[in-house]
């Protein structure tokens, strides 16, 4: 990370506790690490990149439907779907400071550090070699590749590492009150399970025909070897997942419809096209027959923030398989019974909820000639923005906050809204642009004979006179999700 890079990251990071976004899990007890929580902003912004998902993809596709699954599944469901088996990690540890890295992640560091130091060749040989070892699953050839390109402990500085060894992410619990009966049951890893165990609940229940797609807002549970960079990764999670299931021969059509579908979602938003790239995956998922990410340039590099993956019909096969009973779906169109095929998207909502964060963070100069004055504000697209007007009265009296406490009861119907009085305008338009509110409304002593109000608009900062009774509408089309769907 560049030195900018680096502080703008800290910024982002020290704001979103300073307003409310995001905090440290048990920060009292000195935190829990790679466990956070959400503030009362933070709360809203990530419900309403929910919204924006949940809407664009059940609402506005009339063939997919959403559940919502426990997050405890029977212990066979992860024994059919590879996880107790195969969802590990390579780890290796530091001798000299007993800290664990994942192994690919020291060398996706190398990588990008060549990159960044203008060595492309370097770059693109390591990534070859890493892809290859990972491939083959050769955790030895993986610990030569640290080795060979002199990658040292960021703590301790040395390269006296261990052997490579794989690490199960899954949590595990008991379930039952007298140990005697209990059974090992795991938190869910992905919430993808727990949609191919419904699938003919919800084929039946909603006569869905292929193709269709399930989709799904959930926690899920990974024990992270190494946590790092906020909350890109983190132990306890929460994945917006949608699976699709489609005709066996079809499915690479398909693949390429949600990858294009998927991408337009995020761009929606108006970030840079150049923020955003593909990343199609060479060691593919033991599932899987295709795969990509969509990467976002985050300050510390292009990362995944979503895979859209082909995951053919290897979990239905399997849960037919490890139940006993018929997963199949027949298609009246060819008179055939089949398994169907899956394509999957499955989006980290808080990897996009620190997107939308750092996208949205700006530090503005505001001098003018010796007067100097600056500002932070979170250009949230509105349709995001936790709070949508604050409604401010001039002063605490001659009867302001009474109309503007009228204003509110009216608006906040449609509307989160927040309401303050203390402290100085300028100082109440600086704390709502820090949280990214598109409006700020004050009332003031023309309101009381005329019925207008001023509408200060959060990116321009410029104020217009406006009829109060035409808030609703003023603000209503700036924060209708048509905006975006
Ligand atoms: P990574 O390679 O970064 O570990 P992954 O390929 O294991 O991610 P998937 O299993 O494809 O991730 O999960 C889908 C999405 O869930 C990811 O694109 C990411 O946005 C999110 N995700 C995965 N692991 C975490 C985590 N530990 N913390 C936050 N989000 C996560």
């Amino acid at each position: 990370m560049s030195k900018n890079n680096d502080e703008l990251f800290k910024n982002v990071i020290s704001h979103a506790k300073e307003y409310g976004f995001v905090f440290q899990s048990s920060e009292i007890y000195d935190g829990l690490s790679a466990v956070y929580d959400y503030g009362q902003n933070g709360s809203e912004l990530k419900n309403n990149i929910k919204t924006y998902w949940w809407k664009s993809m059940v609402q506005m596709h009339e063939n997919i439907v959403g559940i919502d699954a426990a997050i405890f599944m029977h212990p066979t469901t992860w024994k059919a779907s590879g996880h107790v088996d195969g969802f590990n990690d390579p780890m290796i540890d530091n001798k000299d400071s007993k800290k664990r890295y994942r192994a690919d992640q020291l060398l996706e560091d190398k990588i990008t550090r060549y990159e960044k130091d203008g060595k492309a060749e370097k770059a693109l040989a390591l990534q070859l070699a890493m892809d290859e070892a990972l491939k083959s699953e050769n955790l030895a050839s993986l610990k030569d590749l640290i080795i060979e390109h002199e990658i040292a402990c960021p703590v301790s500085g040395t390269r006296n590492w261990t052997d490579v060894r794989q690490f199960n992410l899954m949590f595990s619990t008991q379930i039952g009150a007298v140990a005697e009966e209990s059974d090992q049951i795991y938190l869910r890893p992905e919430t993808a399970q727990g949609i191919f165990v419904n699938y003919l609940n919800v084929q039946k229940t909603g006569r869905m025909k292929i193709p269709f797609g399930i989709a799904q807002i959930g926690k899920a549970f990974r024990n992270e070897v190494i946590a790092r960079q906020f909350i890109m990764r983190m132990r306890e999670f929460e994945q917006m997942e949608m699976q699709f299931f489609v005709r066996p021969g079809s499915e690479m059509q398909w693949y390429e419809y949600w990858k294009d579908t998927r991408l337009k979602w995020h761009k929606a938003l108006g970030t840079a096209d150049v923020k955003y790239r593909y990343h199609d995956h060479v060691k593919l998922a033991h599932y899987a027959n295709a795969a990509v990410d969509i990467e976002f340039e985050f300050p510390f590099g292009f990362k995944e923030v979503e895979g859209i993956h082909s995951r053919t019909d290897f979990d239905l096969s399997q849960h037919q398989k490890f139940s006993g009973k018929k997963i199949q779906y027949f298609d009246p169109e060819i008179n055939q019974n089949y398994v169907p095929y899956v394509i999957e998207t499955s989006i980290g909502l808080d990897r996009m909820f620190l997107l939308t964060l750092i996208n949205a963070y700006e530090e503005q100069d505001l001098s003018e000639g010796d007067k100097k004055d600056s500002r932070v504000v979170l250009k949230l697209h509105p349709c995001l923005a936790p709070v949508k007007a604050a409604i401010l009265p001039l002063t605490k009296k001659d009867g302001l906050p009474e109309k503007a406490r009228e204003i509110m009861d009216r608006l906040k119907l449609d509307f989160n809204l927040t309401y303050e009085e203390k402290d100085s305008i300028g100082k109440r338009y600086r704390r709502q642009d820090a949280i990214g509110t598109p409006f700020c409304i004050t009332v003031d002593h023309q309101t009381l004979e005329d019925n207008t109000v001023t509408i200060r608009h959060r990116d321009s900062m410029e104020q217009e006179r406006v009829p109060a009774d035409q808030l609703e509408q003023i603000i209503g089309s700036r924060v209708s999700w048509k905006n975006l769907l």
